[in-house]
């Protein structure tokens, strides 16, 4: 995809204020300028196909986020919170709160997240 058909593209799904931005580490950036200022990025990748595919990832993640919130976590069956509870311990604030694991197309409990995340990084190194 040239910068152009980018151009088209991201004005064809958010109007004329769709724009395209271009990170020195190479990352390309999708999104739309509010209010004339601010570029909301609504996907990035490493090409702008990428990009692209992005905005509709990041699209179901929201609606997956709004299905696993109070719920509970598909592996330890403990309720995902998503709300910050000062109540807690320290250590327990944010635990049940549901994080993308880096193996999964869902979400579990930060816990079992994060553990998941450590499998999959020790896999690659
Ligand atoms: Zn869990």
């Amino acid at each position: 995809m040239t910068p152009k058909q980018a151009l088209a593209e991201v004005r064809r799904r958010f109007g004329p204020t769709g724009a395209l931005s271009t990170r020195r580490e190479g990352i390309k950036s999708v999104g739309h300028i509010d209010l004339g200022l601010f570029f909301s990025i609504e996907g990035e990748g490493p090409t702008w196909e990428a990009a692209f595919r992005d905005i509709d990832e990041r699209k179901i993640r929201r609606e997956l986020f709004d299905e696993a919130r109070d719920q509970p976590c598909p592996v330890c069956f403990r309720t995902m919170r998503t709300k910050y509870d000062p109540k807690l311990p320290k250590e327990k604030r944010y635990l049940r709160y549901p994080m993308w694991t880096a193996s999964h197309d869902r979400y579990e409990c930060g816990r079992c997240a994060a553990k998941a995340k450590a499998a999959v990084e020790e896999k690659t190194a």
